[in-house]
């Protein structure tokens, strides 16, 4: 049987030589970051509890890496570079081949983002994966909830619904067939941060507002409109579905790119001298980039069709975001 200390070391704790920014990482009573001389720290929690935003039973691969995905994404939405992050671990037992995925998972998706493991929490529990995550950016460079101006473009990076699809597929809710699955289930499972493309906006001030999109479009654009006071209108039609979601009915696939989930995309507001300028940052790190609408005076958010004709639907959580 494996001590905690055994699991840490074995899974947890790397050996590597302490980095510019990482002065202490796993072992001592705290880590010791130094983030750049007057930048500001970025500081974030994301929580994954089984049964709730996972199944019992879920890859620990996939697992590992979308514990890290969701963190690494509210960084991406304020612009922030990536330092490190520290992971408190409730596990039900020490299984080698669950530990070995999870840790695999992990480190491939902190390695490609240059973020190390500096620390954690290890106990016996229903398995809870609890990371926060450190970034650093300039100050006056963070795309901040409140920052939306009256005129702005808003944008969506990347492609939506997919991981609603998959979600309903495996709820039994609709039918795909196995490879149409099989393709939404990786939006689902493995979400792709988009830390280059928000690191871009703030570092070349091309954007004004920003957030990741986790509960649907619709609910957390209004974050945004709350936040910085203002109304927006929405093209429904323009919104960028998936490719599995591409290629179902049109309602369902409106409904699941304006209110879908789990989709880890950048919404951003920004002007519209800044239209090329975004698309440019949006091919420099490879990330489709798509007008969606317009932030406006009037208050609330009013959803159209293609054809800018209103456009009512029944979203699912809208209720529960629009009565605030
Ligand atoms: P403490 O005595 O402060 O509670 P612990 O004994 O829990 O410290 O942890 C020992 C070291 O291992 C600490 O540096 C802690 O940050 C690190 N650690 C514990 N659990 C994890 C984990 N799941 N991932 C990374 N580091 C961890
Ligand atoms: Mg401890």
């Amino acid at each position: 049987m494996l001590s905690e200390f055994d699991l840490i070391k074995r899974y947890f704790q790397r050996a590597r030589p302490a980095s510019d920014r990482t002065v202490l990482g796993i072992g001592d009573d705290c880590a010791l970051l130094a983030p750049s001389p007057g930048r500001l720290l970025a500081v974030s929690s994301d929580m994954l509890v089984e049964d709730r935003h996972f199944f019992a039973g879920a890859d620990p691969f996939q697992l590992g890496h979308k514990s890290l995905a969701v963190n690494l994404s509210d960084l991406a939405a304020m612009g922030a570079v990536p330092l490190g992050f520290t992971l408190a671990l409730a596990l039900p037992a020490a299984d080698p081949a669950w530990l070995d995925g999870f840790s695999r998972g992990l480190f491939a998706l902190a390695d490609a983002h240059g973020c190390e493991l500096v620390g954690g929490d290890t106990t016996k529990g229903p398995l809870n994966i609890c990371i926060t995550i450190f970034g650093e950016l300039a100050p006056g460079q963070a795309l901040r909830r409140d920052a939306a101006r009256i005129g702005d473009d808003i944008w969506i990076s990347g492609t939506l619904g997919d991981a609603r699809l998959a979600l309903a597929g495996c709820l039994g809710e609709i039918a795909l067939d196995a490879d149409a699955q099989a393709l939404a289930a990786t939006r689902l499972h493995a979400p792709t941060p988009r830390v280059a493309l928000g690191r871009l906006l703030a570092e070349g001030r091309l954007a004004h507002a920003a957030l990741d999109i986790s509960d649907g479009l619709v609910g957390d654009l209004g974050h945004i409109l709350a936040a910085s006071k203002v109304g927006a209108l929405l093209d429904v039609d323009a919104l960028p579905a998936g490719p599995v979601l591409a290629r179902q009915a049109p309602g369902l696939r409106r409904r699941f790119t304006a209110a879908g989930g789990d989709d880890y995309e950048l919404c951003f507001t920004a002007p519209a001298a800044n239209r090329e300028a975004i698309m440019a940052a949006g091919a420099q790190c490879a990330t489709a980039v798509t007008r969606v609408g317009r932030i406006e005076a009037g208050p609330g958010l009013r959803l159209a069709d293609g054809d800018g004709a209103p456009l009512r639907m029944q979203l699912q959580g809208w209720d529960h975001f629009s009565d605030r």
